[in-house]
Order: structure tokens, then sequence, then C-alpha cells
């Protein structure tokens, strides 16, 4: 590079991060140092936390998550599963039956700031520290803790044996300080759902019996030493009758997850110009054939969200057999390994869209749930329909949130993920309504400059914690658009979209069209008239709250009309055409509005004739 074009590089990068309006967030740097007794299932471990108080803020006390502490009987978790209406198949009743010796815990024996000891008091799975010296703004202090903990017996997702014979799942599974951030302290307690976690860099040493093999977050730093083949596929050498100490470091991620097991294969694949990718499974007569063909669209996979969603931020990535169905990490995934191909290949590519959507993207799922499974499910959906020719309409999505709807079930969207009355309501919000919350922006906003805002909100708040507001800024100066309006209704309430065709007249040789809002959801108008003569003609009607309109979206033939004030309930508009030219008159013709009743969309014009003019 001439130092011409440094210059110019250097300004480039300093006008851009000016351009940025970004918080500040809290910093961790972990290094822990685990026994793990396979014999008993119990790991004693050394942590220390180096951390950042990067807020305006004074700090006095912190709070710990103990995550292992809700797998006992009486918890919270166990409490709120034996009160939903509708619990999670995997929990239900389990927690409570739990013995000790199949409980979960994290124990802190000692724990101290800048090396003096310091007091806390836990409550269920948050451990509350008072400092001994407060943290001041801009300052680090260090954390020293020593700890022991029993991994459950797997109720949901973190835990040992789990159903296929994963030996340990160790997810949420070490003290683990909680964020915070502009809103304050989030110490959830864990009752099932979500995670909000601190960026940071890990650096983990896992000493276990030598038969097990480790995978989990992160770069091995000692494949020689320890004797397990990162290098080479389908090989794992065991060397060592002593145990094995692994050493794994992270950099700049949120959380850190790991799994063992005697009988892991391991293959390797390259993604062309991305990351290497690790399968770790136990063989067996289906899951040879099953993995072996998943492995290759795990590598279009990241091709399609590398192409479409910015560019997957690490070098490596793991999909590992282990949990309880599929849970995301950074830089890896612990899926179930026995199901149909289809399961197996679905489960992956949403796990890792997820790399995107919380690894990279890290919204608080707990308040932005959507933000996180429906940006996860709408990424991952589009790459799947790609890779296998499928049409791209989140179809699924849009029956979840008509059924939803129809059940009488639903709830904000913005509601706390933990506080949703049903597992269903929750679970339609943060998927099906977040995948159609972005593929209705595509209509509203246009196709184009939607991909085109996806990938500049990836670039532009990757390794943060956006907001909703966030991602609504970068769409709205992509599109030239206010948006808000379309985040609060389809967020904040559940108000629903109801559009029909009133009324199709011809007066004066002319034709007449009414349109009206039935719902309370104001949107724009896509209408598609067809001709008997086989041609076509789009009318949009932008609505006026949007102080903008999208560019024409393909070939077809557009008339733009003026705007629909969001007050009126109808729009009235002609054209210079007889009816009996007209086949038919269709709202919304590709299907990207969440209208709960569509029936009143279409008019064909030959089923309502005779035509009369009501003023006469
Ligand atoms: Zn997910």
């Amino acid at each position: 590079m001439t130092p011409k074009f440094t210059f110019f590089f250097a300004v480039l990068i300093s006008i851009n991060s000016l351009g940025q309006d970004y918080r500040w967030q809290q910093r961790v740097e972990y290094t822990m140092n685990i026994k793990m007794n396979t014999e008993n299932h119990r790991l004693n471990g050394d942590q220390k936390l180096v951390y950042y108080n990067n807020s305006p803020d004074t700090l006095t006390k912190v709070y710990y998550h103990l995550y292992f502490n809700a797998f006992q009987p009486g918890s919270m978790m166990d409490v709120r599963s034996r009160n939903l209406p509708d619990p999670d198949r995997r929990v239900m009743d389990r927690i409570s039956k739990l013995k000790d010796d199949e409980i979960g815990y994290q124990h802190i024996q000692s724990l101290k700031q800048d090396g003096k000891a310091l007091s806390y008091k836990i409550e269920g799975t948050i451990m509350e520290v008072t400092l001994v010296k407060p943290l001041l703004p801009n300052s680090k202090t260090i954390f020293d803790m020593s700890f022991e903990a029993q991994v459950p017996v797997q109720i949901r997702r973190s835990g040992r044996n789990n159903k296929e014979g994963i030996s340990y799942s160790m997810t949420q599974w070490y003290p683990k300080i909680a964020e915070y951030d502009f809103q304050g302290w989030h110490a959830y307690q864990y009752v099932a759902r979500e995670f909000h976690e601190v960026w940071g860099d890990f650096d983990v040493k896992i000493t276990i019996d030598p038969k097990f093999v480790i995978a989990g977050t992160g770069n091995l730093q000692n494949p020689q030493e320890i004797g397990h083949g990162y290098q080479k596929s389908g090989t794992t050498v065991k060397v060592s009758s002593e145990n094995l100490t692994w050493h794994f470091q992270a950099k700049n991620v949120i959380d850190f997850a790991w799994t063992a097991d005697p009988d892991y294969t391991h293959d390797i694949q390259q993604v062309p110009n991305g990351p290497t990718l690790h399968f770790f499974y136990q063989k067996n007569e289906k899951t040879a054939v099953t993995w072996k063909n998943m492995e290759p669209v795990a590598v279009k996979v990241f091709q399609h969200l590398n192409e479409h969603f910015g560019k997957y931020p690490f070098d490596t990535y793991s999909v590992i057999q282990g949990g309880d169905g599929g849970m995301e990490y950074p830089m890896c995934t612990l899926i179930m390994g026995e199901g149909s191909q289809a399961g197996l290949n679905g489960v992956m590519a949403h796990e890792v869209s997820h790399s995107w959507y919380q690894m990279a993207l890290a919204s608080n799922e707990s308040l932005y749930a959507w933000m996180d499974e429906g940006y996860t499910d709408f990424a991952s959906e589009e790459a799947m329909n790609t890779i296998f020719n499928e049409p791209i309409n989140h179809a699924g999505n849009y029956s979840s949130y008509f059924s939803l709807v129809a059940s009488g079930l639903q709830e904000p969207a913005s509601q706390h993920s933990d506080h949703f009355t049903t597992n269903r309501a929750y679970g339609t919000a943060a998927y099906s309504m977040g995948a159609v919350f972005l593929h209705q922006l595509k209509y509203i906003m246009g196709t184009d400059n939607f991909y085109t805002g996806m990938k500049r909100y990836y670039n532009t708040w990757k390794m943060r914690h956006p907001e909703p507001n966030d991602f609504l800024r970068v769409m709205e100066k992509t599109s030239n658009m206010q948006l808000h309006w379309y985040y609060r209704y389809w967020i904040q309430t559940t108000k629903r979209i109801d559009y029909g065709i009133n009324l199709v007249v011809e007066k004066d040789g002319n034709t007449m069209i009414e349109l009206q809002r039935v719902g309370e959801f104001p949107m724009p108008i896509d209408l598609l008239v067809k001709y008997k003569d086989g041609s076509e003609e789009l009318i949009y009607i932008p609505l006026n709250e949007m102080m903008g309109s999208k560019p024409k979206e393909n070939s077809t033939k557009r008339t733009e009309l003026t705007s629909w004030p969001w007050v009126n309930p109808t729009y009235t508009l002609s054209f210079q055409t007889k009816v009996d030219k007209i086949e038919s008159i269709e709202i919304d013709p590709s299907l990207r509005m969440a209208d709960i009743n569509r029936k009143n969309n279409k008019v064909v014009v030959a089923e309502i004739s005779p035509y009369k003019d009501p003023t006469k």
C-alpha cells in the first residue's frame, strides 16, 4: 500500500467512525482454569475476570448469573415450568424430581476484587456482589473467583448425558457477570428463555480424562500437545492416559460454550473466503449419511449469508452434536444429531444464521427476542430456500402468526421474553413475527433497499448490542422513509392489518375503485390490476406517515398515486378504463402484507357483474 493510499484510507476511517452514534458498552476478559471430574460430574474452576466499566456511572455492585442453580427442585425455572399452561416438553416437572446427585449448582468458594475479599448474596441464579472499592467510570477491576459446580442431568440446553448420549453439554456453565448497559443491570433470574451477555475475550483451559474430545467456542491453542487432530478430517487421535488440558481462546465474543464426549467423529470443511467448519458427532449408520450430506449445505449457508447479510466475523465455526434441540453460541452451535436429513439441515441453518443475529448483532434477547430469533429465522429460510430452489415467501411464519391471532393468545412482541403468558405467544412473537417483520419491511421499503439496509445494519452494528431504534434508523436512512410507525404497530401492539376492496364501479366510462382499511394497522398498498388483454399494471399508494415511497421492484408497469393519510378509513381511485376491460384487481399480490383476512383483497370482475353505479 502506498503512503498516499494509507492517508486516504485513514481519513475514510475517521469520517466513518465519526458518523456512528454508538453507545458505550462494558467489556470482560475471562481467564479460566477448569478441572472436570467425569466420575461425579463436578468441576472446579478458577476464574479471573478483568471487568472494564466503560459506562459513565460509578458502580458499587455487580451481579453474576449462576445458571446451573436453576436445575434444583423449587427453583424459579421449576416453578415457572409447572405453572405455564403450555410448558416446554423438555422441562415440564422434571426439575422438581431431580435427586441431589442430579441437580445442578454453582458454589462460590472465594471471590476477591483486586485481591480483597468480597461479600455477596445469592438468590436463585443471581449473585449480588457489593464491591469493596467503587468502580469509577472508564476504569477496570479484577475479580478472582474459585467455584465448584455440579453438572445437572440434562433438562434444558445444558447438562450431562443428553438424549442422544452426548456426555457433557456445557452451556451457561460458569459464573457469568451480568450485562450493564444504558438501560441498567440485566440481572434476570433464569427461567429458561433468553440471554443478554457482555462482549469480551475468553482464555479457557479445561483438564479432563483423555478419552474425551472437547468441542466448543474459540480456537484450540494446543492441538499437538493434546494429541487430538484438529487439522485432519475424520481423525480422533488419543495418545495419553493422563488427564489432558485443552486450551481454547476466543476474542470478541459474548459467551463461551463447550461439549465433551468420548465418541465424537470430527470432520472439517472449508467455506471459500470464509471460516473453517468443524463437525463433531457420534457416527452411526444414520448420522454417517445425514451429517456427510449436511456438511456441504452448511458451507452453502455460510456463503449465502456472507453474500447477503454481511461477512461472518470469525475464522472457525463448529457444528456440534449436543444439547436438546438447537442452540446458538459464539463460533459454534449445539444441535441434536439423529433427526431426519431435512430436520438436521434446517436446525443447522437456523443456528448458523444466529452467528449474524445474536453472535455478531448481540441484541438483548430478553427484551428483543424478535431481533434475535426472528431475524435468524428470516435469514436461514432465505438461505435454505435459495440453496434448494424453493420460493422465498416465509409462508410458514405467516401462518403461525395468523393462527396465533385466531387463538386469541397474542401478546405484543415487545413483551419481555420471560414474561409472556404462554410459550406459544412467546415463540410466535419471537420467531414468526420477527421474520414477518422483515419480510413485510421488504414490502414497505422495496426489495433492493431492504437488502442494502440489512448489510448496512450488520456492518454498522456488528460486535455491539443493537436496539430496535438502531435497526430502524439504518433502514430509514437507506430507504429515505419514516419507519417507526411500522415498528410501533407490529412490535408494540397487537393491532392487525386488514385491507379490502369495497367497490368496483364504472362511472362515465371510467373505473372507480374504493379501498378500505378494515383493520387499525395502516400500510402502504400495492394494487395489481390485470387486464383482459393479458397486460398488468401495479398501482402503488404510499402511506403518508412514510414520507416517502419505495422504488419500483420489478418490470411490471407501475403507477404511483397520492399517499393515503393513515386516519382515512377509505381511499378512492379511478382510471380511464371501462370495467369490462379488467380481469381482476388484487391488494398485495406479493402476499408480503400480513393481512388477516385475504378474502376481501381480490375482486375478479366477471364474478361481480352487473355493475351498478351506486351514486345513481
Ligand atoms: Zn434460534
